[in-house]
């Protein structure tokens, strides 16, 4: 049986242990020492991604978190308050991703405790997610034996399945003018600045439709007030989950880029466009979604099924022949001082991890 008290202990203390991106070893080695008191068999990836297994019957089964936080995440102190965990808002919670490694962690202790065998499973717990998926991209596939599996890394209830996530093209420009005394001789100056505002008046930006987002985010450039700036550097995305639309708001991009740039003799452009990973859609009537709607079923509760903006380590997990699902985990306003937890949610997202890994047996 799932334990409450448990579950938001554990969840407490993985959310003390700072993680953010990049620095996930004293995590890695918490939760590897965690699942080895459950019984399963832990390695970490020559990447530093942590992949413990169990074995025991079926086809097996991928349970995912990723390990790493945002920032500002270092000193979390959870505070709970009417059924709820925040944090003291000098920082972000770290329900994304803590409460989804909790909720793995506790299904499969509350099915060890009451002795049941276990199916054929391979917990994956990644790093550098937040940072462009970075584990998942470096994840050792020849490790991993799974063709399915449950990511827990969304928003809102476990009902809410993330079906479907964007793929992403990260934008990356550096645009060199020539540089000129502003007051003195403009005439000789080419202003990178200028170039880069028609530039950006140009381009499409924000939603472009129920699928499809683009961003400029940062800009950068610019030496002094009295000088005519000879470099900018812009970054920005773009995000579909179309593959069409990706790859065709990418060429629009492009065009823009070089049709502006060539207005301006003697500037120069470097345009990186790079695809990080690929849409998926994942087909609802799906016989994967079949078998869980008949656990919900059981559980007297409702899915649906939600198409997400954001992308996570499934993006990878499909790119590599693996169909994956995201869970919400309970946690909401993820990636801001506001975030926080439904421990209601939590402890039903972990009630139903129990009850896939149960079902596991008879489903393959
Ligand atoms: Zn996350």
């Amino acid at each position: 049986m799932i334990n409450k008290k448990r579950l938001s202990s554990t969840f407490v203390d993985l959310v003390k242990i700072d993680s953010p991106s990049g620095e996930e070893k004293l995590i890695a080695n918490e939760v590897k020492k965690r699942l080895e008191e459950i019984g399963a068999t832990v390695i970490f990836d020559t990447y530093g991604n942590v992949i413990g297994k169990i074995s025991g019957e079926g086809k097996p089964f991928i349970l995912n978190a990723h390990l790493d936080t945002v920032e500002p995440s270092r000193g979390i102190k959870p505070i709970k308050k009417g059924g709820r965990f925040f944090s003291d808002e000098s920082t972000i919670l770290g329900a994304d991703p803590k409460s989804g490694i909790a909720i793995i962690l506790e299904s499969l202790t509350s099915l060890r405790e009451m002795g049941n065998k276990l199916p054929n499973l391979e917990i994956v717990f990644t790093i550098g997610e937040e940072n462009g998926l970075m584990g998942a991209l470096n994840l050792d596939y020849s490790l991993i034996n799974s063709k399915q599996g449950i990511t827990f890394d969304g928003g809102g209830p476990c009902t809410d399945i993330h079906t479907a996530a964007p793929g992403y093209t990260k934008v990356d420009v550096v645009i060199t003018g020539r540089s000129a005394h502003a007051g003195a001789e403009p005439e000789k100056g080419i202003s990178a600045i200028r170039i880069a505002s028609e530039i950006i008046s140009k381009l499409p930006l924000g939603r472009i439709d129920d699928e499809t987002t683009s961003n400029i985010g940062i800009i950068n450039g610019g030496s002094a007030r009295n000088a005519i700036p000879e470099t900018i550097e812009i970054k920005g995305e773009i995000r579909s989950r179309s593959i069409n639309k990706l790859e065709s708001l990418t060429l629009t991009f492009q065009k823009i880029f070089y049709e502006v740039i060539k207005k301006y003799d003697g500037a120069k452009i470097e345009l990186t466009l790079k695809q990080q990973f690929a849409p998926y859609n994942f087909d609802t009537n799906h016989d994967f979604i079949k078998k869980l709607n008949k656990i919900y079923q059981k559980m007297g509760l409702i899915s649906t099924c939600i198409p997400s903006g954001g992308a996570t380590d499934v993006n990878i997990f499909h790119a590599n022949g693996i169909e994956a699902i995201v869970l919400g985990t309970g946690m909401y306003q993820c990636h801001t001082t506001k975030e926080y937890l439904e421990i209601e949610e939590m402890f039903q997202a972990a009630q139903f991890c129990e009850k896939v890994i149960q079902s596991l047996i008879s489903f393959t």
